[in-house]
């Protein structure tokens, strides 16, 4: 079977019998795909460091027969993004980034703008001091790429504008007034200052929305809703807010109140 070339960001690995190791890109020209690297964890291995999460590489692979992965001839580094690595926060609100990635997309599936996303983002936590406004611009965009774009400019209900309070009915795409939302059930609620925040920011430009200034409060309210959908779309709880929350309790405990 032929020999395959793309660039790629590496967004999982896990070790694999005695000396391999299972490594998942997601690449600009297959979407995911996961691939064993022979020897990777030998000491004087030829992949060296390059298969560290987060780095972006050329790949080289070969089809194999078995079960779709594929097995990996050459990761050369293009751009290894340590400092994402490095800070407890960057590496938490990168490894939110990789999860999205891992769990909301198909294997095999290309989309171009995604992999474009994902280093923006990435080259983003790595120069911003705030690495959570660039986790949340990737899911902000990352939605609306994979089709699931929630309708914000109107009640889905009575088609006026969606009021103070509205909710936001993640099944149906979009928010409910007041009056149209149901009085009990487990729909979100959401501030006007949030809607109107996010309707802003989804029309900036990358370089806007990392620096557009929103008040620390409704960007908190922004990324739990933006984390509120991804977990309804990947169908179960995700695994890196509570990572990012038990890093953040051991800072603080670590430097004080
Ligand atoms: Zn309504």
């Amino acid at each position: 079977m032929g020999l395959q070339r793309t660039q790629a960001v590496v967004i999982g690995r896990r070790p694999l019998g005695e000396a391999d190791r299972l490594v998942t890109f997601y690449t600009r020209e297959f979407g995911r795909l996961s691939g064993v690297a022979k020897g990777a964890r030998r000491p004087r291995s030829r992949f060296g460091s390059a298969l560290e999460l987060f780095t972006q590489g050329q790949l080289l692979f070969f089809e194999t027969e078995r079960s779709g992965l594929v097995r990996v001839d050459h990761f050369d580094i293009l751009h290894p993004f340590v400092p994402v690595r490095e800070q407890l926060e960057h590496l938490g609100q990168g490894s939110w980034v990789l999860e999205c990635l891992g769990r909301l997309t198909a294997e095999r599936d290309p989309q171009a703008a995604l992999y474009g996303l994902l280093v923006r983002t990435l080259r983003a936590l790595e120069e911003i001091p705030r690495p959570a406004r660039a986790a949340l611009a990737f899911t902000l965009r990352a939605v609306d790429l994979l089709g699931h774009r929630l309708r914000l400019d109107r009640c889905l209900g009575c088609g006026k504008p969606p009021g103070d309070a509205p909710r936001l009915d993640f099944a149906a795409g979009g928010l409910l007034c007041g009056g149209c939302a149901p009085p009990v059930g487990d729909l979100l609620q959401l501030s006007g200052q949030a809607v109107r925040a996010l309707r802003q920011l989804r029309v900036l430009g990358w370089e806007q929305l990392l620096a557009a200034s929103v008040s620390g409060a409704v960007e908190a309210e922004i990324a739990s809703v933006l984390e509120a959908h991804v977990v309804r779309l990947i169908g179960q709880p995700a695994r890196t807010p509570r990572f990012l929350a038990q890093a953040r309790r051991s800072l603080t405990r670590a430097t004080g109140p």
